[in-house]
Order: C-alpha cells, then sequence, then structure tokens
C-alpha cells in the first residue's frame, strides 16, 4: 500500500507517519528529513535546499522531483511508502504520476490532514525534533520522558531553525499559495480523502485507519 500524506506544516504528517511504519511496516518518505540529512550531509541537494528552507520557502520542483526520484529508484519498499509532505505542488503531483508509470506503483491513497491553520503555530512552536533519528516531541501535547532527549534513541532533541516566527509565517502563506491549490486539484480527481487533524493523535490515527480499511 502507497499513501500520499499531505497537510500543512505542523499538521501532523510526520506523527501520524510514525504511528503507520510501525503498525502496518510502510517506509516513510518525508522529503523535509531528505533535505535535513541532505543539508546535514553536504550533498548537492542540500547545498541547494539550504537557503530555501532556511526562510520557509519551497525548495525549487525540479530539485525536489530529482531527490525523490532518486529516492525511489535507489530503494526498495516491500511493505509500501508513505510520502510524506511531498507532492507540495501541482507540477510536483504531475511529475510523481509519471514517475509511479515508469517505476510500476500505484498510489492506494491520498489523505489530507484537516486543521486550522491558526492551530499550527502552537504545534510548530512547540515541536522538538531528534537530531540523529528524526523523531518530533511537543513541549506541551507530546512531551518526551526526559526533557531534551529522544525517547526513541536517545538522541538529542532541538528546535528547527526554520521554526522562528518569520520563517513559521512563509511556511504558512507559502502553503496557501502553492500547496493548497494541490488539495483542489485531488479533490476534482475525487482521490483526496480529509481528516479531521484536530484532534488528539490517537483519534487522528483512528480515522486514518478507516480510510485505509476498504483500500
Ligand atoms: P513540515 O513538517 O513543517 O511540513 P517539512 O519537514 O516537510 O516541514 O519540510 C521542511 C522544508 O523542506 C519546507 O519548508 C521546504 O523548504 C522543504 N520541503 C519539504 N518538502 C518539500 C517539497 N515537496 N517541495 C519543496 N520543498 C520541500
Ligand atoms: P508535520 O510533519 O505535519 O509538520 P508533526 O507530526 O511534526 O507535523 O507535528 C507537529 C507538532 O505537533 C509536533 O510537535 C507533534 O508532536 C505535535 N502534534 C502532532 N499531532 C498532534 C495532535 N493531534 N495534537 C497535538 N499535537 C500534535
Ligand atoms: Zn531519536
Amino acid at each position: 500500500m502507497n499513501i500520499i500524506l499531505m497537510g500543512p506544516p505542523g499538521a501532523g504528517k510526520g506523527t501520524q507517519a510514525d504511528r503507520l511504519v510501525s503498525q502496518y511496516g510502510l517506509t516513510q518518505i518525508s522529503t523535509g528529513d531528505l533535505f535535513r540529512k541532505a543539508l546535514s550531509e553536504q550533498t548537492k541537494y542540500g547545498v541547494i535546499a539550504k537557503y530555501f528552507i532556511q526562510f520557509g520557502h519551497l525548495v525549487p520542483d525540479d530539485y525536489t522531483i530529482a531527490m525523490v526520484r532518486d529516492h525511489l529508484k535507489e530503494n526498495t519498499f516491500d511493505n509500501g511508502f508513505i510520502l510524506d509532505g511531498f507532492p507540495r505542488t501541482i507540477i510536483q503531483a504531475r511529475e510523481l504520476e509519471s514517475i509511479s508509470r515508469e517505476f510500476k506503483f500505484k498510489i492506494d491513497a491520498i489523505i489530507n490532514l484537516d486543521i486550522p491553520l491558526e492551530k499550527l503555530v502552537s504545534r510548530l512552536s512547540g515541536r522538538r525534533t531528534c537530531q540523529s533519528c528524526g523523531a518530533t516531541f511537543h513541549v506541551e501535547f507530546n512531551p518526551p520522558k526526559v526533557e531534551g532527549v529522544c525517547d526513541k534513541c536517545g538522541g538529542e532533541l532541538y528546535q528547527r531553525p526554520d521554526e522562528s516566527e518569520e520563517a513559521v509565517k512563509v511556511r504558512l502563506d507559502t502553503y496557501n499559495k502553492q500547496t493548497r491549490p494541490l488539495i483542489d486539484y485531488y479533490t476534482m480527481q475525487g482521490t483526496i480523502i480529509n481528516v479531521n487533524g484536530d484532534q488528539p493523535m490517537e483519534d487522528v490515527f483512528k480515522d486514518i485507519e478507516k480510510c485505509l480499511e476498504d483500500k
């Protein structure tokens, strides 16, 4: 089963993807994580992505698509994958359609985590991310057992540099301008499933599972 998980920054894509990974053995493909890894390893994609990410802009489509394409080509996904944070533009969605024909896979579900944008600022400002494994926590809504330490791997938790008030504003604005039209695109195709992301994490997951039952 291959899934696209959509939603604005802070909607809970990473959190829910994590649960889908444990429950169904799917592999998470987060373009944000891939870019952050590329950045820390200073590979070509990292060098290009750095400034866009820092200021909250999307990385240009051609680089993003090339990175995803490489990743899909170089890895195998026995139980399927979850695309977390890709596609984010209509151009990316169209390219994904052509990549899926080329690599012969199909997307079984497109799930959109729906949440009012004003709820996202507190989610983003309280988010803490593991330096080593990328797991996310929240100082209030999902605190780690020991402050500053990842429950999963013991890694150090940090606050992402693109989580400054200014960068968050740009990210939400970018979402409205560039990603919202993609929701309309999938809605017209009739392929998108909306899930209420504005409820406790467990309830969001239950709703996602319900959607996947008949896939
Ligand atoms: P969030 O979890 O807040 O939705 P991500 O970790 O997915 O954010 O992404 C962080 C940043 O990486 C984005 O602000 C953007 O600069 C870049 N990025 C991630 N995915 C994409 C994409 N599909 N297209 C362009 N840029 C992307
Ligand atoms: P995304 O990947 O969509 O940017 P995350 O999964 O990283 O979002 O979640 C953003 C922040 O909000 C994290 O700190 C996470 O722990 C927290 N969070 C995620 N889902 C919920 C929820 N349903 N209720 C409250 N907080 C949540
Ligand atoms: Zn960790």
